[in-house]
């Protein structure tokens, strides 16, 4: 078994799951837990400046090798799994030489990983794949990543002959809750330029993402009996509904793609006193992005107009598209883009339909496109990463780390 598989073996029966209603930095210990056996390992092979500080945050450097001045790269992932299922007791399976048909993840269950719900899985016919066993999802999202960003490092000291510049690894806590960017210290990183390894299958490299903003809207109305409620009762769930109504069908989640912004209702919670709603605003484009917000804004006047000031509308940005950050220094992904076709991996270049740590980091001064961990169906059971995805991927770092440098 080659390094990167025993290394993503090992970490993924760490359960790290992260959690939204946790305020505490980390939001779960056993994070911290796992940032201090991450910590020793790149102690142990030989990195320098290993640092883990109180927020989870692990940080190292590999000191340049060369006399030459070259760009200080970092390397990016997150040690969280998604809360939205079980990373407890993982119990990892090695498919070997998949042969295209279903995999039977758990018979007991009955859990199946079809190959006609997940087509894609027959581009790896004949290679040797990991999947769950059916009950909990993977942790590819983001362990993949922090394997194969240390399986890197390790042969570049293995290896001293090989010329490589200043190179900086980050690993972050709580990515997948949106709070993996909070406590990155920039400064301390120091590098130039970074590249967070939290892509999906082979060949994935993105440097666009959304603009997001989350709408909150409450509505108050008036509750009355209703036997003696004529002319005097507003229900604001109906108020609700009619807001709702005026916000365009066809720009919801579920009818766009690519390029197609939407407002998607996360929540609804209402009585006919009083009527909670947010919504998530998504465009990749800036102009478009605001355009939503005021239709929004336009329409919750209206209903004011309509209904006398009942409602109130509180619009926050959480994130913006990290392309306007990363277009100033566009040769990054070229770059990444030039490695991936040096090895015989075909570049996908496809906007994010959400949002990175990469993003955030950008706007934070630190320009981070995102790169393929070769993983597939991340935050669920079906998750699944074939091996030699996993290999690429500690090519594509070194041949990055190495294109820096001529
Ligand atoms: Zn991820």
């Amino acid at each position: 078994m080659s390094k990167v598989v025993n290394r993503f073996l090992k970490y993924v029966k760490f359960e790290t799951t992260s959690d939204e209603n946790s305020a505490t930095v980390p939001s779960t210990t056993n994070q911290l837990e796992f940032a201090k056996i991450i910590g020793k390992e790149l102690e142990e092979i030989g990195l320098t400046d290993v640092s883990i500080d109180e927020n989870g945050y692990v940080m190292a450097t590999l000191p340049s090798n060369m006399d030459k001045q070259v760009p200080i790269i970092g390397f990016i992932a997150h040690m969280d799994t998604s809360p939205d299922m079980s990373g407890k007791d993982v119990n990892p399976k090695i498919v070997e030489n998949y042969n295209g048909e279903d995999i039977v993840l758990n018979e007991e269950k009955n859990i199946v990983l079809s190959s006609t719900d997940f087509p894609e899985i027959k581009n790896y016919i004949g290679k040797d794949i990991i999947t769950t066993d059916g009950t909990t999802l993977l942790g590819a999202d983001d362990k993949a990543g922090i394997a194969e960003i240390i399986t890197a490092m390790e042969f570049l000291i293995d290896n001293p002959d090989i010329p490589h510049g200043t190179i900086k690894i980050g690993f972050t806590p709580d990515e997948e809750i949106g709070r993996g960017a909070n406590y990155f210290d920039i400064e301390k990183f120091n590098a130039d330029y970074a590249y967070t390894l939290d892509g999906g299958p082979i060949g994935e490299l993105e440097y666009e993402n959304f603009n997001a903003a989350t709408a909150r809207i409450s509505i108050q109305g008036t509750n009355i009996h209703p036997g003696t409620a004529k002319n005097m009762m507003v229900n604001s769930m109906l108020i609700g509904m009619e807001l709702n109504s005026m916000l365009p069908v066809n720009e919801r989640p579920e009818y766009t793609e690519n390029y197609e912004g939407f407002y998607h209702l996360v929540g609804y919670n209402g009585s006919v006193e009083n009527t909670e709603m947010t919504y998530i605003i998504r465009d990749h484009d800036m102009g478009k992005f605001n355009i939503k917000k005021e239709n929004l804004k336009k329409i919750v006047e209206f209903l004011n107009y309509r209904y006398g000031d009942i409602i109130v509308l509180n619009i926050e940005d959480s994130y913006y598209n990290m392309k306007e950050k990363i277009l100033p220094f566009i040769e990054i992904v070229h770059i990444a883009k030039k490695a991936m076709e040096e090895l015989e991996i075909e570049p996908i270049i496809n906007p994010i339909r959400g949002g990175t740590d990469g993003a955030r980091l950008s706007y934070m001064g630190l320009p981070c496109p995102n790169l393929f961990t070769g993983g597939h169906n991340y935050h669920g059971k079906f998750e699944y990463i074939p091996i030699f995805a996993m290999e690429k991927a500690v090519d594509m770092i070194l041949k990055i780390i190495e294109l820096y440098t001529l």
